[in-house]
């Protein structure tokens, strides 16, 4: 209930949660897995998200804890056109 509203953003994928501490920050695939990504997906270094991704849904979360992390915009990534 604290982090409502309040977003973390990262330039790329952090490597520790800020919440918990913990290692495992995956990225969060989102639509339809292609084919790199199921290689990924079976090794845990991602999870699988919505089929469609919102505005306000995380690039990536922590596997330990459930907290999500956001990228931080301004970067000239624009990859969700
Ligand atoms: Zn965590």
């Amino acid at each position: 209930m604290t982090e409502q509203g309040r977003k973390t953003h990262y330039a790329s994928r952090p490597r520790k949660c800020s919440a918990c501490g913990g290692g495992r920050v995956r990225d969060v695939l989102y639509g339809v897995p292609e084919m790199g990504d199921f290689a990924r997906l079976e090794q845990g270094e991602a999870v699988r998200g919505k089929d469609i991704m919102d505005v306000d849904d995380p690039n990536w979360v922590c596997v330990d804890c459930g907290a999500s992390f956001w990228r931080a915009p301004g970067d000239g990534l624009d990859d969700l056109s």
